[in-house]
């Protein structure tokens, strides 16, 4: 069997999950499943580095081109002590879903390296990116894969990815990553996308329910970037916030959070802890308040077999990556929850990085204005493609969301041609 040694990790073989109900209402033949169930690259690299008191270690890095049928391969890396070639395998084959579905020109990647970004040093962290970079030097590139931070990772280093490979390349080369600070050709609108685009599709699906915004209580479970950002947007969009949470705990004011005030809280303390505009829950009784929108921006698997049972939203929006385990969603499926699926409610974030790509190519940069309306656009025209399949199919949003991905995915690999 071609697939067995895949299907055997855990993290990628729950992430198969997903795609195998879609390939199956596809018909999709066994040699193309076979393609797109095997990674066409997997990179791994030892990084030895100085650390600031002179000693040497050595730690790993990856790097995975999962699919290049569209475009250059496309994703984050990702800095943490849990990271491996498993984990960054089934990153970098969400991201090549995730670029498809709304439509980017874009394949799929991810690359990490396991370290603990926390413990290292502003020097440190330099030389591990730098090495990291050089390690990546002939496979990385505006035309062959692009990335950007993840977990762990920031604007900081992507700066000094894209500094060390332009060095090697002796010419400058901003469109080697996104992410970048502004200064050096990033994005107008880069940080807030990703909390944008939950909030866009979550008020195109209210629409659609017939829930007007101002009737709208939400929930959102993570404060970060992402979870901060959706929060302001609802707010600003009319709906009621009146649920946060954060690793110190969940907050709750079915007044509605005053969530400026929170974000403000957040930045000046590093945490909502101490926070007293809400009463005071734990995260499991956060993500089981009654609301109409649940928004998770945290971590992966929260939403489980265990708690599913007793969320109590009319809608979920999965601005994290993998938040729902299958066993979860075929709950919410029985249970008549909506559940707009990660691989499109999250794609704000990638698809500013492709205005940002563009820009960098062109040498000419937009208003943030023309980078949202943009976005809108982008994100909102491929949202409604899935809906209208998920009507047509009958089927949940997140299997119309495969579905649309796989087949632009196909076309693009059949009208290529395979060079086998
Ligand atoms: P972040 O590190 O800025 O924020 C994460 C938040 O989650 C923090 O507030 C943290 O305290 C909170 N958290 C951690 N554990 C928690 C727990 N057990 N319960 C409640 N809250 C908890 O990260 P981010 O950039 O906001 O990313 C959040 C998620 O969105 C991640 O899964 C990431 O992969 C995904 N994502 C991010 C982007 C982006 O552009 N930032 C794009 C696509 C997907």
């Amino acid at each position: 069997m071609t697939t067995t040694t895949v299907r055997d990790v855990s993290v990628f073989g729950d992430a198969m999950a997903y795609f195998e109900e879609a390939a199956s209402l596809l018909n999709l033949e066994p040699g193309m499943r076979a393609l797109l169930t095997h990674p066409s690259r997997q990179i791994i690299f030892s990084i030895p580095f100085q650390r600031d008191d002179g000693t040497l270690e050595v730690y790993t890095g990856y790097r995975v081109q999962y699919n290049f049928a569209r475009g250059p391969a496309k994703g984050g890396i990702r800095f943490h002590p849990g990271v491996t070639l498993d984990e960054v395998t089934a990153l970098a084959f969400w991201m090549t879903w995730k670029c498809a579905v709304v439509d980017l020109p874009f394949g799929g990647g991810k690359g990490g390296v396991t370290c603990d970004p926390n413990a290292l040093s502003a020097g440190e962290l330099e030389r591990i990116t730098r090495r990291y970079a050089a390690e990546l030097v002939e496979v990385v590139g505006p035309d062959k894969d692009v990335p950007a931070p993840d977990v762990g990772t920031t604007p900081q280093i992507m700066a000094w990815f894209m500094d060390t490979y332009s060095m090697h390349m002796r010419t400058s080369v901003p469109g080697v990553v996104t992410g970048k600070p502004i200064e050096i050709g990033g994005s107008a609108g880069r940080v807030e996308a990703t909390g944008r685009g939950v909030s866009l599709v979550a008020f195109e699906e209210l629409a659609h329910l017939g829930i007007a915004n101002a009737d709208a209580r939400v929930v959102i479970q993570g404060f970060g970037n992402v979870g901060s950002v959706a929060a302001k947007m609802f707010a600003a969009g009319g709906c009621k916030v009146i649920g946060i949470s954060d690793i110190s705990g969940g907050y709750l004011n079915r007044n509605g959070i005053d969530v400026l005030g929170a974000m403000a809280y957040a930045q000046e303390h590093h945490s909502l802890e101490g926070y007293r505009g809400g009463e005071r829950v734990t995260n499991a009784q956060l993500l089981e308040t009654e609301c109409d929108v649940l928004v998770q921006a945290a971590l992966e698997g929260v939403l489980t077999a265990e708690n599913a049972e007793r969320i109590r939203a009319k809608l979920i929006v999965e601005g994290s990556n993998g938040p729902t385990t299958p066993a979860a969603d075929h709950v919410f499926q029985r249970k008549g929850i909506i559940v707009v699926p990660d691989i499109i409610a999250n794609a704000g974030g990638v698809i500013v990085s492709y205005f940002e790509w563009v820009q960098d190519r062109q040498g000419f940069f937009w208003k943030e204005s023309e980078v949202n309306e943009r976005l809108e656009e982008q994100l909102l025209t491929n949202f409604r493609k899935v809906r209208e399949v998920a009507l047509a199919r009958k089927v949940p949003y997140r299997t119309a969301a495969y579905i649309v991905a796989i087949d632009r995915v196909t076309k693009s690999m059949r009208t290529r041609g395979v060079y086998a």
